[in-house]
């Protein structure tokens, strides 16, 4: 069993995808080609916004978005503590500074409570000033931007969503990717929406953002000459044959992955539910996860550990994300931030485990997962 399956999903797109990579060869138009503007259109379109700016990864997405939002020294960018560590590390690039917020414990996204009080501290420490709200869609599901927006909106702040595990969720009828001033995505392999390398995505409605972000992905250059480089910007660009591979891949993504991935998280959480002692995913009404990692939590560490020693001996794979927060990095040793300001954080760290899960995986499978955890939990 794999705990992402990009062969089941190659086998039965192999014909679309091989033909796309060959068109690309025989073009030799391999830096923005055709296929990447259908591409930026078709997901702008697709998640409701103005403008998609494709670039070559996630973590260039958000760092390409931070420099259009003018994020530098001295500015501080909230990031919910309990995140892969590039929403991090894209701050900290550009040298401003992180402030980790601790998370809501029943959806795992930043808690809106706990942003407000990092804004107040940070206002009246009179060092920093407040400039992004950076949420993460973690596991798919989106963050709660209804309390975000307004708290946003209160100190005049921004909003980057990171949707790099979110695409296709949505909240309503307004899709991820739509909810920041800027959002992003990011096309790594086993992210919902992934191609054969590294890729990523920027999507804003104001024409005068897109055009930077055009010019801050090729060094800064002018609009109509080359040539003149008008800021310093970086070279981060989507590559034609991976927007050719993404192109097939989204129209399944549309037709019946998202739709396959959630009947069989559904399918997991009825087997799960039945199960004492361990917390299936929460998607509060209205919300719909694109479901990028099943994730479930148990009473304590060692009882997630012994499930996931059983799974592992049964030759099932799983993850721990993430085993530490970012106030826990190496990276960050010297902000020597307190591990007591992030309790939730701290209690999922130690709990989670996320299981096999992807559009092919098969009921069975499901079935065959979630009795072993329910005979070693
Ligand atoms: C994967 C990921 C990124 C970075 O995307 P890359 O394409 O790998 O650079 C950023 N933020 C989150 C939450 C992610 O999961």
């Amino acid at each position: 069993m794999q705990f992402k399956d990009l062969e089941a999903q190659y086998r039965r797109l192999k014909p679309e995808i091989d033909a796309a990579i060959q068109s690309v060869l025989e073009s030799s138009h391999f830096i923005m080609g055709k296929p990447v503007f259908e591409l930026e259109e078709q997901l702008a379109e697709y998640v409701g916004r103005k403008h998609c700016i494709s670039c070559a990864s996630g973590t260039d997405a958000l760092q390409l978005s931070l420099m259009a939002l003018n994020v530098g020294v001295g500015d501080a960018v909230f990031v919910p503590d309990f995140t892969y560590f590039a929403s991090a590390g894209a701050v900290s690039m550009l040298g401003a500074s992180v402030i980790p917020v601790d998370i809501d414990k029943t959806t795992f996204n930043i808690s809106p409570e706990a942003l407000n009080i990092e804004i107040k501290r940070v206002i009246d420490e009179r060092k920093l000033t407040p400039k992004v709200i950076m949420p993460v869609n973690l596991f798919g599901l989106p963050a709660d931007y209804a309390q975000i927006s307004r708290i946003a909106y209160k100190y005049g702040m921004k909003i980057l969503e990171d949707s790099a595990q979110g695409f296709g969720g949505s909240i309503g009828c307004q899709k991820a990717c739509s909810f920041g001033n800027i959002s992003v995505t990011s096309f790594f392999p086993a992210k919902p929406l992934g191609c054969y390398g590294d890729g990523g995505a920027i999507f804003v409605d104001d024409d005068e953002l897109k055009s930077r972000l055009i010019s801050l992905r090729a060094h800064g250059r002018s609009a109509d000459d080359k040539y003149d480089n008008i800021e310093i910007g970086t070279n981060s660009r989507l590559d034609t044959i991976q927007a050719a591979i993404l192109l097939p891949k989204f129209k399944a993504f549309k037709e019946y992955e998202l739709d396959a991935v959630n009947y069989i998280a559904d399918v997991y959480t009825d087997r799960l539910s039945r199960v004492k002692n361990i917390t299936v995913p929460y998607v509060p009404d209205g919300y719909r996860s694109c479901q990028s990692q099943y994730t479930v939590r148990f009473k304590d560490e060692s009882t997630r550990n012994r499930v996931r020693k059983a799974l592992n001996e049964k030759e099932i794979p799983t993850n721990i994300f993430y085993p530490r927060g970012i106030h826990q990095q190496k990276a960050y040793e010297k902000m020597n931030w307190n591990s007591s300001l992030y309790p939730n954080t701290v209690k999922a760290t130690e709990t989670v485990l996320s299981l096999p899960i992807h559009p092919y995986l098969s009921e069975a499978d499901v079935d065959r997962i979630s009795e072993i955890i329910a005979e070693s939990v």
